[in-house]
């Protein structure tokens, strides 16, 4: 759940926090202007430099959001991600030089929810962490169950069953497979996916899409022995089980 409450700063002033976000990042200067525009846009904003005070912080304050730089000194983002994924579902923006296409990629993989290239515009990490939030607000829209003879989805409970087996996605996983099951049968393209899933002001590139699509398509053939998910060359991807009849 978004936290979303008003607290009484100082006697007089109401402000809404809209989450806590934790920033795990070592140059002090960027450290400062996220925290100072996250802060402007109404986020309670926690900043830590390494990466085992960025696990330690998470495990006690419990963020809604980790805005984590790759590069850190000692243990690097990639690990701080894959230690954070091990105990909690927190939403994972990566921050990454523009040479680090490769570990961007493995971020993704690990689970981060998307990426920004340094150097960004601050204004663009406020839109894309709250376009993340709000993904996360949408997903309790949906609470019918979408019923096929490999696939169960419960939007209510937030879980995804292939072959009766209860699926580990992380939640964008989790929110592209949703949207190529409600499409079922029909092709979503890849900015159509980008759009419904990211949210339209994202600014990354669309390979993220065959990334994550690739990952859901992996995980339910594991367990299903099928390919569920067919790529439509030059278009995009379409769910193609079979809806069943309960
Ligand atoms: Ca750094």
């Amino acid at each position: 759940m978004l936290r979303e409450y008003v607290c009484n700063l100082g006697g007089w002033e109401h402000r809404i926090v809209k989450g806590k976000i934790l920033v795990v990042e070592d140059e002090k200067s960027i450290q400062t202007i996220v925290r100072t525009y996250l802060e402007n846009a109404g986020f309670q904003v926690v900043c830590v430099e390494s990466g085992a005070d960025a696990l330690r912080v998470a495990e006690k304050q419990r963020p809604d959001l980790v805005v984590l730089d790759l590069n850190l000194p000692g243990m690097d983002g990639i690990e701080v991600a894959v230690r954070l994924r091990q105990e909690s579902d927190v939403y994972i923006l990566m921050l990454t030089a523009r040479s680090e296409e490769a570990d961007r990629v493995t971020g993704l993989r690990i689970g981060a929810d998307d990426y920004l290239t340094k150097p960004f515009s601050p204004r663009e990490l406020v839109a894309r962490v709250e376009a993340i939030l709000r993904r996360r607000r949408g997903d309790k829209i949906a609470s019918t169950a979408l019923i096929f003879v490999d696939v169960r989805i419960e939007p209510e409970k937030y879980e995804v069953y292939a072959a009766d087996t209860l699926l580990d996605l992380t939640h964008t996983e989790y929110n592209v497979l949703l949207e190529l099951v409600r499409h079922a049968g029909r092709v979503l393209t890849r900015d159509q996916l980008i759009d419904r899933v990211w949210g339209v002001g994202f600014f990354g590139n669309e390979r993220v899409v065959d990334v994550y699509v690739g990952q859901v398509r992996r995980k339910l053939e594991q367990v299903t022995g099928r390919s569920l998910i067919e790529t439509v060359r030059g278009v995009g991807y379409k769910f193609v089980d079979t809806p069943k009849d309960v």
